[in-house]
Parts: C-alpha cells; structure tokens; sequence
C-alpha cells in the first residue's frame, strides 16, 4: 500500500486519548489473522537452551491455539495465530497431546499460548489437571502470563505439575511514558508485584525485554533495554530474553509511517546481549528468530548470528566480530 494511503487509515497515534480509542487504533492497524485449527498447535518446534542448572538442553516449545488475548498491546502481533473464540474444553489436552511422540528424551517444554495462560478463555480452567497430567514427563513447564493475572491458580497448578513451573512475563520496557503507550494495562509496580508473589512461591519468572520498542531511536533503545535488564534483575527475574521489535502487525507498521517507529540493528542486540551477560545476575538471551531482517551486512551476518547463538548456550562473553562494514 503506498505509504500515503497508509498513513490516511492509520491516522495520528492516539496515546493522550482512552485506553478504548488506543484499542480502536490499534485493531484498524491490523492485518488478517492467519486460519488456526483448535485440535492443533499453530507452531511447534524442538530447540537447545542453557537452563538454570548450566546444562545446555532440549527443549519443546508449543504455541498453542486458542482464543485472542483481550490485552491489545501496541507491539503484539501474537494475536494472528488466534481464535475469535474459546476454543472447547479438551482442545488444549487434545494439542498438547498431538506433540507429546515428538518430544520423547526432551527434559523441558514450553507451553506458549499467544496470550495468557492463566486467562480461563483462552485456556479454560477445568482443561488444567490434564494439561499438568499430560505434562508430568518435564522438569520444567514455561507458561506466559500478565503479571495482573498471577494469583492462586498459577500456585494450584504449580501443585499440580510433576516438574518445576517457570512464568515469562513481558516486561517491554522500563521506559514510564513508552510503558503506558504500548497500552500494556500494567505499571511497573505491578510487574514487580507478580514476580515478588511467584517468586516466594518457587515460580521462576523470565522477563520479555523489547529492543527498541516504538518512539525510541536506537541509542535510547540500547539504554532502555539496558536499563530494563538491571530492574527486571533487580526485582528477581531469574532469566531475561531481549526481543529486537519486530514490524508486521499493522500498528508498528503504521507508527514506522508516521516516524515513531524503526525496527532496531543486529549491533544492538549485540550489545545488550554482552551487556546482560556481563551483569552476570541471571541468564539473558537474544531471540534470534527471523535475525537476519535486522542485519545490513552479508559478509558477516552469518559469524555474527553463531556468535550470538554461542552466547547464548554459555552465557559468556566472546570476542566482537571484526568487518569492513563496523
Ligand atoms: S498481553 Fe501479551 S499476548 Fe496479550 S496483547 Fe499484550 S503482548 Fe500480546
Ligand atoms: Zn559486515
């Protein structure tokens, strides 16, 4: 679409307006979602992870389908992998199941569902004593949640798992004024609140970090992130993933139109990596999917990507990549 005729549908971002007309904006930015069948997960894949104990490990990460998370967060594009409506009680055992085979000899599953766990439409609460039954081959079972919705139910199935529960939580940013504009409905206080709460309740938490999160240049995104690492840590996080933001949800696109927003430089990522490392107060890993739209050199991008992979497994700092294009 040209960009003028983008720019007419998508209009001046509302961010002194209601939490309704950010909604509105947010949902005329978006795209069709992609078609998902209830008796399947999305994605599933097997990948290898440093775990809290050292070992580098299998891991299985499902992405569930189920119904679209009723946050509606200016940089989320999970939602395109979502029903409009629940999904039947028995669909989620039913998924979990279907990649149980694949999963044999793997210590540790993620269990990602677009959204929130613990929000009883997307995953309806009676389907839980299952899902933990069918799980109790793991050690470890990674849920992702909104800190508003830890409470009780995250303990009762924490009780219910054979294996150790970990929360992710997206943090986003530690930047107030960016905060309230990606409309995440949750200050910081409350991110500390949930992770004070699952932690004393032997709930490990992983914090989503965004890399340049909109209206921020690159500099302040480095910061910002930076920044984000030393309080999620601060707070208890055991674990930090640095997400680089990603354009292709309709509403950065739209904010990338109008100048607030510009997908952050695989330099960053580096950096912030190397920074979290060095903190040396947990593990911190860069997500490198889809890595190489961040890149603008070829002849290096494929040392610096099994660099940052490396990184990644020992959670040690190696030695920067030299190039003409630095
Ligand atoms: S809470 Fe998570 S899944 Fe829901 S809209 Fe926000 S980022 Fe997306
Ligand atoms: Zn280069």
């Amino acid at each position: 679409m040209p960009s003028v005729l983008k720019q007419q549908r998508s209009g001046s971002f509302p961010d002194k307006t209601s939490r309704r007309a950010m909604d509105q904006w947010i949902l005329r930015q978006r795209p069709p979602k992609n078609p998902t069948r209830s008796d399947r997960p999305y994605a599933f894949l097997i990948e290898e992870e440093r775990m809290a104990n050292g070992r580098v490990e299998k891991i299985g990460t499902y992405f569930l389908s189920n119904r679209e998370c009723p946050f509606r967060c200016l940089m989320c594009d999970l939602w395109k992998n979502t029903t409009d409506d629940p999904v039947s009680p028995g669909a989620i055992p039913q998924q979990v199941l279907w990649a149980l085979p694949k999963l044999s000899g793997v210590k540790h599953v993620k269990l990602y569902n677009s959204g929130n766990f613990f929000d009883s439409k997307a995953i309806p609460r009676k389907d839980l004593p299952e899902i933990a039954a069918l799980l109790s081959p793991f050690e470890t079972v990674i849920i992702e949640n909104h800190p508003r919705l830890a409470g009780q139910h995250c303990l009762d199935f924490r009780d219910q798992l054979a294996g150790k529960l970990e929360c992710a939580m997206g943090l986003e940013t530690v930047h107030d004024g960016v905060l309230h504009k990606l409309n995440k409905r949750m200050t910081l206080s409350d991110f500390a609140c949930a992770t004070d709460y699952l932690v004393k309740n032997d709930i490990a938490v992983r914090a989503f970090i965004l890399l340049r999160p909109p209206f921020l240049d690159e500099d302040e995104g480095i910061e910002w992130a930076m920044r984000s690492l030393d309080f999620a840590f601060d707070i208890g996080v055991e674990c930090c993933a640095i997400i680089p933001t990603r354009l292709g949800n309709g509403a950065l696109d739209a904010l990338a139109v109008l100048g607030h927003f510009a997908e952050p430089k695989l330099a960053s990522l580096e950096q912030v990596l190397a920074y979290g490392i060095g903190l040396q107060k947990g593990r911190v890993f860069a997500d490198l999917w889809d890595l190489q739209r961040f890149a603008s050199c070829p002849a290096c991008f494929k040392t610096r990507a099994a660099r940052l992979q490396k990184m990644n497994e020992t959670q040690m700092l190696l030695p920067e990549i030299s190039c003409e294009c630095l």
